[in-house]
């Protein structure tokens, strides 16, 4: 595996890198699954934050500090609800994972968790969800120095091995004859 990317199984609430990604809704004012937990994680601080910050668009990432985390900041940003897939699903699920390494990038953070964005609620197919993750986060750690590292943090083993799956198939020279 690269040895800026991990793939790895946990609750990403109790992450301690620089930043982690919250798989969010548009209003920014919380929700289910993973957003929830980090919500409560955070404390209402993060919700009081978020208020000011008046939503964010689908595909696109808005940063607010941690609070009670330990991570020091939140990376909200609103997936694509699965439509079928051809309605853009997969350019805007690229857009959040881009947006969020971009932002990353640009306030100096060496460390980012994911969780896997869309694949919850909002029902994307994970295989697929998998390989759009991977190759965004990996194109953009070819040409990017910061962050310095990447952690995709799986809420269950079977999800953390599509994603091991998916990496080897794209990135360890076990690709399938056609895509
Ligand atoms: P979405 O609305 O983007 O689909 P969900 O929160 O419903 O977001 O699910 C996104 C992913 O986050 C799912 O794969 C779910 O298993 C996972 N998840 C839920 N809670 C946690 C957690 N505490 N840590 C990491 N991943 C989580």
């Amino acid at each position: 595996m690269n040895s800026r990317l991990e793939i790895l199984v946990g609750d990403i609430t109790q992450s301690d890198s620089d930043a982690i990604v919250n798989a969010a809704n548009p209003t920014l004012l919380g929700g289910s699954g993973v957003d929830g937990a980090i919500h409560r994680a955070a404390g209402p601080e993060l919700l009081e934050e978020c208020r000011k910050l008046h939503g964010c668009e689908r595909g696109q990432a808005k940063l607010t500090r941690g609070y009670h985390l330990k991570a020091r900041y939140v990376l909200h940003t609103p997936g694509p609800i699965w439509r079928g897939g051809d309605k853009g699903e997969a350019e805007t699920l690229a857009s959040c994972y881009r947006s969020c390494l971009e932002l990353a990038a640009e306030h100096g953070l060496e460390t980012v968790d994911f969780p896997s964005i869309s694949t919850g609620v909002y029902g994307y197919p994970l295989a697929q969800a998998a390989t759009v993750a991977l190759r965004t986060i990996m194109a953009f750690l070819d040409t990017h120095s910061l962050p310095r590292r990447v952690r995709m943090v799986c809420h269950s083993e079977e999800a953390a091995q599509v994603y091991r799956q998916t990496y080897n198939m794209w990135f360890a020279g076990e690709k399938p004859d056609r895509l």
